[in-house]
Protein backbone atom coordinates (compact mmCIF):
# COMPACT_ATOMS: atom_id res chain seq x y z
CA UNK A 1 0.00 0.00 0.00
CA UNK A 2 1.22 3.19 -0.97
CA UNK A 3 2.73 5.65 2.35
CA UNK A 4 1.15 8.80 3.30
CA UNK A 5 4.13 11.26 2.66
CA UNK A 6 3.73 14.51 4.68
CA UNK A 7 4.11 17.82 1.66
CA UNK A 8 7.04 20.11 2.53
CA UNK A 9 5.69 22.69 4.31
CA UNK A 10 6.70 25.74 1.74
CA UNK A 11 4.06 23.91 -0.22
CA UNK A 12 1.67 23.64 2.61
CA UNK A 13 1.82 27.55 3.57
CA UNK A 14 -1.55 28.69 2.96
CA UNK A 15 -1.18 31.92 4.94
CA UNK A 16 0.78 34.83 3.67
CA UNK A 17 2.46 35.63 6.88
CA UNK A 18 5.02 38.48 7.40
CA UNK A 19 5.04 38.62 3.59
CA UNK A 20 1.56 40.09 3.86
CA UNK A 21 2.61 42.85 5.85
CA UNK A 22 5.83 43.92 3.52
CA UNK A 23 2.97 44.05 0.71
CA UNK A 24 0.76 46.21 3.03
CA UNK A 25 3.84 48.68 3.52
CA UNK A 26 4.60 48.69 0.02
CA UNK A 27 0.81 49.99 -0.80
CA UNK A 28 1.36 52.49 2.01
CA UNK A 29 4.21 54.17 -0.10
CA UNK A 30 3.41 53.66 -3.74
CA UNK A 31 1.14 57.32 -3.51
CA UNK A 32 4.61 58.85 -2.58
CA UNK A 33 6.92 57.50 -5.18
CA UNK A 34 5.48 59.73 -8.30
CA UNK A 35 6.41 58.40 -11.96
CA UNK A 36 8.65 55.73 -9.90
CA UNK A 37 5.65 54.33 -9.40
CA UNK A 38 5.36 52.69 -12.38
CA UNK A 39 7.92 50.04 -11.11
CA UNK A 40 6.44 49.19 -8.01
CA UNK A 41 6.10 45.58 -9.02
CA UNK A 42 9.58 45.24 -8.87
CA UNK A 43 9.34 45.24 -4.97
CA UNK A 44 6.48 42.72 -4.84
CA UNK A 45 8.35 39.66 -6.60
CA UNK A 46 10.90 38.19 -5.24
CA UNK A 47 13.95 38.34 -7.84
CA UNK A 48 15.00 34.55 -6.87
CA UNK A 49 13.77 31.84 -4.36
CA UNK A 50 15.98 28.96 -3.78
CA UNK A 51 14.05 26.03 -1.66
CA UNK A 52 16.60 23.49 -0.70
CA UNK A 53 16.56 20.18 0.93
CA UNK A 54 18.80 19.42 3.70
CA UNK A 55 19.78 16.28 4.38
CA UNK A 56 22.14 14.49 6.87
CA UNK A 57 22.81 11.49 9.02
CA UNK A 58 22.51 12.19 12.90
CA UNK A 59 24.72 11.23 15.30
CA UNK A 60 22.49 8.10 16.12
CA UNK A 61 22.67 6.99 12.51
CA UNK A 62 19.46 7.66 11.44
CA UNK A 63 19.03 10.31 8.27
CA UNK A 64 17.10 13.56 9.12
CA UNK A 65 15.60 16.34 6.35
CA UNK A 66 15.48 20.09 6.85
CA UNK A 67 14.28 22.75 4.40
CA UNK A 68 16.55 25.57 3.50
CA UNK A 69 15.75 29.01 1.79
CA UNK A 70 17.41 31.52 0.24
CA UNK A 71 15.29 33.98 -1.34
CA UNK A 72 17.09 37.18 -2.95
CA UNK A 73 14.37 39.81 -3.63
CA UNK A 74 16.28 42.35 -5.37
CA UNK A 75 19.72 43.11 -6.75
CA UNK A 76 19.17 46.20 -8.69
CA UNK A 77 21.82 48.58 -6.11
CA UNK A 78 24.33 45.55 -5.41
CA UNK A 79 24.67 41.91 -4.47
CA UNK A 80 22.02 40.35 -2.27
CA UNK A 81 22.48 40.88 1.49
CA UNK A 82 20.78 39.04 4.66
CA UNK A 83 20.82 36.93 7.28
CA UNK A 84 20.29 33.08 7.66
CA UNK A 85 18.51 32.23 10.75
CA UNK A 86 17.70 28.64 12.06
CA UNK A 87 14.49 28.18 13.82
CA UNK A 88 11.62 25.74 13.49
CA UNK A 89 9.13 27.78 12.31
CA UNK A 90 10.86 29.47 9.91
CA UNK A 91 8.65 29.53 6.39
CA UNK A 92 9.34 30.25 2.99
CA UNK A 93 6.81 33.82 3.62
CA UNK A 94 9.28 34.44 6.62
CA UNK A 95 12.33 34.81 4.44
CA UNK A 96 10.86 36.24 1.74
CA UNK A 97 9.37 38.89 4.07
CA UNK A 98 13.15 39.39 5.40
CA UNK A 99 14.64 39.11 2.25
CA UNK A 100 12.41 42.62 1.27
CA UNK A 101 13.12 44.63 4.39
CA UNK A 102 16.79 43.94 3.51
CA UNK A 103 16.35 45.47 0.38
CA UNK A 104 14.85 48.48 1.73
CA UNK A 105 17.04 48.34 4.90
CA UNK A 106 20.21 48.21 2.40
CA UNK A 107 18.65 51.59 0.57
CA UNK A 108 17.23 53.17 3.10
CA UNK A 109 21.09 53.60 5.08
CA UNK A 110 22.93 53.59 1.70
CA UNK A 111 24.83 50.59 2.03
CA UNK A 112 25.52 49.21 -2.13
CA UNK A 113 23.63 46.13 -1.98
CA UNK A 114 20.04 44.43 -3.00
CA UNK A 115 18.17 42.84 -0.56
CA UNK A 116 18.25 38.65 0.34
CA UNK A 117 17.84 36.39 3.31
CA UNK A 118 18.12 32.71 4.24
CA UNK A 119 16.79 30.31 6.29
CA UNK A 120 16.21 26.47 7.40
CA UNK A 121 13.26 25.04 9.22
CA UNK A 122 15.23 23.50 12.27
CA UNK A 123 15.58 24.06 15.93
CA UNK A 124 19.37 23.96 16.61
CA UNK A 125 18.95 23.39 20.14
CA UNK A 126 18.04 19.82 19.19
CA UNK A 127 21.19 19.17 17.20
CA UNK A 128 24.34 18.11 18.45
CA UNK A 129 27.42 20.53 17.40
CA UNK A 130 28.53 18.20 14.48
CA UNK A 131 25.20 17.65 13.52
CA UNK A 132 24.77 21.56 13.81
CA UNK A 133 28.04 21.58 11.49
CA UNK A 134 26.88 19.13 8.75
CA UNK A 135 23.24 20.77 8.48
CA UNK A 136 24.92 24.52 8.08
CA UNK A 137 27.43 22.70 5.93
CA UNK A 138 25.26 21.01 3.84
CA UNK A 139 22.88 23.99 3.24
CA UNK A 140 26.04 26.25 2.34
CA UNK A 141 26.84 23.72 -0.23
CA UNK A 142 23.12 23.69 -1.68
CA UNK A 143 22.46 27.47 -1.77
CA UNK A 144 26.10 27.95 -3.38
CA UNK A 145 25.49 28.24 -6.93
CA UNK A 146 23.92 31.78 -5.82
CA UNK A 147 25.91 32.68 -3.08
CA UNK A 148 29.50 34.64 -3.09
CA UNK A 149 31.55 38.00 -2.40
CA UNK A 150 29.85 39.52 -5.70
CA UNK A 151 26.35 37.99 -5.90
CA UNK A 152 25.05 37.33 -2.20
CA UNK A 153 26.20 37.52 1.46
CA UNK A 154 24.85 36.29 4.00
CA UNK A 155 25.56 37.13 7.77
CA UNK A 156 24.05 36.09 11.34
CA UNK A 157 20.23 36.20 12.38
CA UNK A 158 18.70 34.25 14.61
CA UNK A 159 20.06 31.06 16.44
CA UNK A 160 23.20 31.74 13.80
CA UNK A 161 26.61 33.12 14.95
CA UNK A 162 30.39 33.82 14.05
CA UNK A 163 30.73 29.97 14.37
CA UNK A 164 28.49 29.28 12.29
CA UNK A 165 29.33 31.94 9.24
CA UNK A 166 33.08 30.40 9.56
CA UNK A 167 31.76 26.47 8.47
CA UNK A 168 29.52 28.67 5.79
CA UNK A 169 32.80 30.61 4.72
CA UNK A 170 34.99 27.35 4.50
CA UNK A 171 32.42 25.36 3.06
CA UNK A 172 32.09 27.71 -0.05
CA UNK A 173 36.02 28.38 -0.36
CA UNK A 174 36.30 24.44 0.02
CA UNK A 175 33.74 23.96 -3.06
CA UNK A 176 35.76 26.94 -4.85
CA UNK A 177 39.21 25.95 -4.51
CA UNK A 178 40.69 29.31 -2.75
CA UNK A 179 39.60 30.72 0.29
CA UNK A 180 37.01 33.57 0.00
CA UNK A 181 36.70 35.49 3.25
CA UNK A 182 34.06 38.32 1.50
CA UNK A 183 31.31 35.42 1.14
CA UNK A 184 29.78 35.93 4.50
CA UNK A 185 30.25 38.73 7.09
CA UNK A 186 29.96 38.06 10.60
CA UNK A 187 32.88 36.09 11.13
CA UNK A 188 35.49 35.55 13.41
CA UNK A 189 38.11 38.47 13.83
CA UNK A 190 40.83 36.37 13.26
CA UNK A 191 39.11 34.96 9.38
CA UNK A 192 38.46 38.43 8.31
CA UNK A 193 35.69 39.63 10.71
CA UNK A 194 35.50 43.13 11.78
CA UNK A 195 35.70 44.75 15.35
CA UNK A 196 32.23 45.93 16.18
CA UNK A 197 30.21 43.58 14.13
CA UNK A 198 29.13 41.39 17.15
CA UNK A 199 27.87 44.44 19.05
CA UNK A 200 27.08 46.62 15.68
CA UNK A 201 22.85 45.84 15.56
CA UNK A 202 22.50 46.47 19.03
CA UNK A 203 24.60 49.64 19.20
CA UNK A 204 22.69 50.97 16.05
CA UNK A 205 19.29 50.38 17.80
CA UNK A 206 20.86 52.38 20.97
CA UNK A 207 22.31 55.45 18.68
CA UNK A 208 18.76 56.45 16.90
CA UNK A 209 17.55 55.59 20.68
CA UNK A 210 19.22 58.16 21.67
CA UNK A 211 18.36 60.38 18.69
CA UNK A 212 14.59 59.26 19.30
CA UNK A 213 14.74 59.94 23.07
CA UNK A 214 16.44 63.82 22.53
CA UNK A 215 13.38 64.24 20.28
CA UNK A 216 10.70 63.51 22.72
CA UNK A 217 12.56 65.26 25.32
CA UNK A 218 13.40 61.82 27.43
CA UNK A 219 17.03 61.70 29.11
CA UNK A 220 18.59 58.25 28.83
CA UNK A 221 19.66 58.56 32.35
CA UNK A 222 17.09 57.05 34.52
CA UNK A 223 14.67 56.52 31.35
CA UNK A 224 12.71 52.95 31.52
CA UNK A 225 13.10 50.49 29.20
CA UNK A 226 11.82 46.97 28.19
CA UNK A 227 13.32 44.42 26.16
CA UNK A 228 12.08 42.02 24.30
CA UNK A 229 14.36 39.35 22.90
CA UNK A 230 17.91 39.12 25.06
CA UNK A 231 20.25 37.75 21.84
CA UNK A 232 22.63 39.56 19.90
CA UNK A 233 20.58 42.33 19.41
CA UNK A 234 18.11 42.22 22.34
CA UNK A 235 21.34 41.88 24.57
CA UNK A 236 23.57 44.61 23.38
CA UNK A 237 21.28 47.11 23.37
CA UNK A 238 19.93 46.46 26.77
CA UNK A 239 24.11 46.70 27.77
CA UNK A 240 24.54 49.85 25.93
CA UNK A 241 21.25 51.78 27.66
CA UNK A 242 22.12 50.40 30.98
CA UNK A 243 25.55 51.69 30.56
CA UNK A 244 23.92 55.09 29.67
CA UNK A 245 21.82 55.13 32.80
CA UNK A 246 18.49 53.72 31.86
CA UNK A 247 16.61 51.03 34.13
CA UNK A 248 16.35 47.91 32.32
CA UNK A 249 12.92 47.18 33.94
CA UNK A 250 11.60 44.42 31.81
CA UNK A 251 13.36 41.69 29.83
CA UNK A 252 11.68 38.74 27.94
CA UNK A 253 13.27 35.81 26.10
CA UNK A 254 11.47 32.48 24.29
CA UNK A 255 11.56 31.25 28.14
CA UNK A 256 9.34 33.82 29.86
CA UNK A 257 9.76 37.38 31.16
CA UNK A 258 12.05 39.24 34.14
CA UNK A 259 10.59 42.47 35.57
CA UNK A 260 12.80 44.34 38.09
CA UNK A 261 11.53 47.96 38.77
CA UNK A 262 15.11 49.01 40.06
CA UNK A 263 16.48 47.75 36.90
CA UNK A 264 18.14 44.53 35.58
CA UNK A 265 21.70 43.84 36.35
CA UNK A 266 22.42 43.04 32.51
CA UNK A 267 25.97 42.11 32.92
CA UNK A 268 24.95 39.63 35.43
CA UNK A 269 22.10 38.66 33.60
CA UNK A 270 24.38 38.08 30.54
CA UNK A 271 26.29 35.87 32.14
CA UNK A 272 23.35 33.88 33.80
CA UNK A 273 22.23 32.57 29.96
CA UNK A 274 25.16 32.31 28.17
CA UNK A 275 25.25 29.05 31.25
CA UNK A 276 21.78 28.43 31.16
CA UNK A 277 20.82 29.10 27.65
CA UNK A 278 17.74 31.63 28.42
CA UNK A 279 16.03 34.18 31.57
CA UNK A 280 14.55 31.06 33.95
CA UNK A 281 15.99 30.34 36.94
CA UNK A 282 17.78 34.17 37.10
CA UNK A 283 16.90 34.97 40.77
CA UNK A 284 17.53 38.67 40.80
CA UNK A 285 14.82 40.12 39.16
CA UNK A 286 10.83 38.25 39.25
CA UNK A 287 10.40 35.95 36.79
CA UNK A 288 6.61 35.91 34.90
CA UNK A 289 5.39 32.97 32.94
CA UNK A 290 1.99 35.04 31.52
CA UNK A 291 4.19 36.49 28.48
CA UNK A 292 1.43 38.99 27.41
CA UNK A 293 2.44 40.97 30.89
CA UNK A 294 5.56 41.99 28.90
CA UNK A 295 3.63 44.22 26.99
CA UNK A 296 1.49 46.28 29.42
CA UNK A 297 5.24 47.34 31.27
CA UNK A 298 5.45 50.59 32.21
CA UNK A 299 8.24 51.72 30.42
CA UNK A 300 9.82 55.02 28.27
CA UNK A 301 11.15 53.08 25.24
CA UNK A 302 10.24 49.36 24.08
CA UNK A 303 12.95 47.53 21.98
CA UNK A 304 11.00 44.70 20.37
CA UNK A 305 14.43 42.50 19.07
CA UNK A 306 13.06 38.52 19.11
CA UNK A 307 10.67 38.20 16.09
CA UNK A 308 8.52 39.42 13.73
CA UNK A 309 4.32 40.12 14.36
CA UNK A 310 5.06 40.35 17.98
CA UNK A 311 2.88 44.23 18.12
CA UNK A 312 -0.49 43.05 16.72
CA UNK A 313 -3.55 45.15 16.86
CA UNK A 314 -4.18 43.03 19.81
CA UNK A 315 -1.65 44.18 22.00
CA UNK A 316 -0.81 47.55 20.41
CA UNK A 317 -3.46 48.98 22.65
CA UNK A 318 -1.87 48.17 25.97
CA UNK A 319 1.68 49.55 25.49
CA UNK A 320 2.32 52.15 27.63
CA UNK A 321 6.32 53.23 25.91
CA UNK A 322 6.59 56.30 24.61
CA UNK A 323 9.31 55.36 22.01
CA UNK A 324 9.33 51.76 20.51
CA UNK A 325 12.88 50.69 18.81
CA UNK A 326 12.26 47.70 16.44
CA UNK A 327 15.50 45.76 17.07
CA UNK A 328 13.88 42.85 15.27
CA UNK A 329 12.85 42.71 11.82
CA UNK A 330 9.13 42.91 11.10
CA UNK A 331 7.79 43.01 14.61
CA UNK A 332 4.77 45.32 14.28
CA UNK A 333 2.04 44.57 12.36
CA UNK A 334 0.50 47.18 9.63
CA UNK A 335 -2.71 46.90 11.96
CA UNK A 336 -0.71 47.31 15.05
CA UNK A 337 1.19 50.81 13.50
CA UNK A 338 -2.20 52.40 12.95
CA UNK A 339 -3.30 51.98 16.65
CA UNK A 340 0.59 53.04 17.67
CA UNK A 341 0.66 55.87 15.72
CA UNK A 342 -3.40 56.84 16.88
CA UNK A 343 -1.73 56.97 20.56
CA UNK A 344 1.23 58.89 19.67
CA UNK A 345 3.79 56.21 20.49
CA UNK A 346 6.98 57.27 18.25
CA UNK A 347 7.87 53.74 16.13
CA UNK A 348 11.49 53.84 15.18
CA UNK A 349 11.34 51.32 12.46
CA UNK A 350 13.31 48.26 12.19
CA UNK A 351 14.69 49.75 8.64
CA UNK A 352 16.48 52.42 10.33
CA UNK A 353 16.79 51.36 13.86
CA UNK A 354 18.18 47.74 13.24
CA UNK A 355 20.54 48.80 10.29
CA UNK A 356 23.64 49.04 12.49
CA UNK A 357 24.37 45.59 11.71
CA UNK A 358 24.51 45.48 7.87
CA UNK A 359 26.15 48.88 8.40
CA UNK A 360 29.64 47.40 10.14
CA UNK A 361 28.59 43.78 7.55
CA UNK A 362 29.87 46.08 4.40
CA UNK A 363 32.46 47.53 6.52
CA UNK A 364 33.57 44.14 7.24
CA UNK A 365 33.05 42.94 3.22
CA UNK A 366 35.13 46.52 2.48
CA UNK A 367 37.63 45.54 4.89
CA UNK A 368 37.78 41.84 3.24
CA UNK A 369 38.20 43.17 -0.01
CA UNK A 370 41.21 45.59 0.66
CA UNK A 371 42.59 43.46 3.52
CA UNK A 372 43.05 46.46 5.75
CA UNK A 373 41.58 46.64 8.40
CA UNK A 374 40.12 49.15 10.64
CA UNK A 375 40.37 50.10 14.81
CA UNK A 376 36.97 49.33 16.43
CA UNK A 377 36.90 53.14 17.19
CA UNK A 378 37.12 54.13 13.64
CA UNK A 379 34.28 51.92 12.73
CA UNK A 380 32.03 53.22 15.49
CA UNK A 381 32.79 56.52 14.51
CA UNK A 382 31.40 55.40 11.41
CA UNK A 383 28.44 53.67 12.60
CA UNK A 384 27.46 56.33 14.49
CA UNK A 385 27.09 59.13 11.89
CA UNK A 386 25.32 56.59 9.31
CA UNK A 387 23.10 55.90 11.98
CA UNK A 388 22.30 59.32 12.94
CA UNK A 389 22.28 60.88 9.27
CA UNK A 390 19.66 58.25 8.32
CA UNK A 391 17.33 58.70 11.55
CA UNK A 392 17.67 62.71 10.90
CA UNK A 393 16.80 62.22 7.11
CA UNK A 394 13.57 60.28 7.84
CA UNK A 395 12.31 62.44 10.23
CA UNK A 396 12.83 65.41 7.90
CA UNK A 397 10.88 63.38 5.49
CA UNK A 398 8.43 62.40 8.04
CA UNK A 399 8.03 65.54 9.15
CA UNK A 400 7.78 67.22 5.61
CA UNK A 401 5.07 64.88 4.12
CA UNK A 402 3.53 64.26 7.57
CA UNK A 403 3.89 60.42 7.63
CA UNK A 404 5.08 58.01 10.08
CA UNK A 405 8.85 57.50 10.10
CA UNK A 406 7.71 53.58 8.66
CA UNK A 407 6.49 55.11 5.34
CA UNK A 408 9.25 57.96 5.30
CA UNK A 409 12.10 55.09 5.67
CA UNK A 410 10.49 53.74 2.57
CA UNK A 411 9.76 56.61 0.72
CA UNK A 412 13.79 57.07 1.15
CA UNK A 413 14.63 53.82 0.24
CA UNK A 414 12.10 52.68 -2.56
CA UNK A 415 13.08 56.07 -4.73
CA UNK A 416 16.37 54.86 -4.80
CA UNK A 417 15.82 50.97 -5.42
CA UNK A 418 13.60 52.54 -8.23
CA UNK A 419 15.54 54.70 -9.42
CA UNK A 420 18.23 52.25 -9.87
CA UNK A 421 15.62 49.85 -11.85
CA UNK A 422 14.87 52.51 -13.73
CA UNK A 423 18.74 53.53 -14.68
CA UNK A 424 19.68 50.11 -15.53
CA UNK A 425 16.79 49.41 -17.95
CA UNK A 426 14.94 46.06 -18.26
CA UNK A 427 16.87 43.65 -19.66
CA UNK A 428 16.82 42.25 -22.76
P1 LIG B 1 19.43 35.76 18.63
O1 LIG B 1 19.22 34.36 18.22
O2 LIG B 1 20.79 36.19 19.05
O3 LIG B 1 18.42 36.13 19.83
C1 LIG B 1 17.03 35.98 19.71
C2 LIG B 1 16.41 36.25 21.06
O4 LIG B 1 14.99 36.24 20.93
C3 LIG B 1 16.75 35.21 22.12
O5 LIG B 1 16.95 35.84 23.38
C4 LIG B 1 15.48 34.35 22.18
O6 LIG B 1 15.30 33.72 23.42
C5 LIG B 1 14.43 35.39 21.94
N1 LIG B 1 13.16 34.83 21.48
C6 LIG B 1 12.95 33.86 20.55
N2 LIG B 1 11.63 33.60 20.45
C7 LIG B 1 11.01 34.43 21.31
C8 LIG B 1 9.66 34.64 21.65
N3 LIG B 1 8.69 33.94 21.08
N4 LIG B 1 9.38 35.58 22.59
C9 LIG B 1 10.35 36.29 23.18
N5 LIG B 1 11.65 36.13 22.91
C10 LIG B 1 11.98 35.22 21.97
O7 LIG B 1 18.90 36.66 17.41
P2 LIG B 1 19.30 38.15 17.04
O8 LIG B 1 20.42 38.10 16.08
O9 LIG B 1 19.42 38.96 18.29
O10 LIG B 1 18.00 38.61 16.22
C11 LIG B 1 16.84 39.12 16.86
C12 LIG B 1 16.04 39.93 15.84
O11 LIG B 1 16.87 40.99 15.33
C13 LIG B 1 15.55 39.18 14.62
O12 LIG B 1 14.32 39.72 14.20
C14 LIG B 1 16.61 39.48 13.57
O13 LIG B 1 16.13 39.34 12.25
C15 LIG B 1 16.89 40.92 13.92
N6 LIG B 1 18.17 41.42 13.42
C16 LIG B 1 19.35 40.81 13.77
C17 LIG B 1 20.55 41.35 13.30
C18 LIG B 1 21.88 40.78 13.70
O14 LIG B 1 22.92 41.39 13.35
N7 LIG B 1 21.96 39.70 14.45
C19 LIG B 1 20.54 42.47 12.46
C20 LIG B 1 19.33 43.08 12.15
C21 LIG B 1 18.16 42.54 12.64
Amino acid sequence: MRQKHEVVSYLTQTEIGPWGDYLEQVDRVAPFLGSLSRWIETLKRPKRILVVDVPIERDDGTIAHFEGYRVQHNTSRGPGKGGVRFHQDVTLSEVMALSAWMTVKNAAVNVPYGGAKGGIRVDPRTLSQGELQRVTRRYTSEINIIIGPNKDIPAPDVNTNERIMAWMMDTYSMNQGSTATGVVTGKPISLGGSLGRHEATGRGVFVVGCEAAARRGIDIRGARVAVQGFGNVGGVAARLFAEAGARIVAIQDHAGTLMRESGIDVNELEWHVAEHGSVAGYRNAEFITDRDQFWETACDILIPAALEQQITKDNAGVIRAKIILEGANGPTTPAADDILHDKGVLVVPDVIANAGGVTVSYFEWVQDFSSFFWSEDEINQRLTRIMQEAFRSVSKIAEERGVSLRTAAFIVACTRVLQARELRGLYP
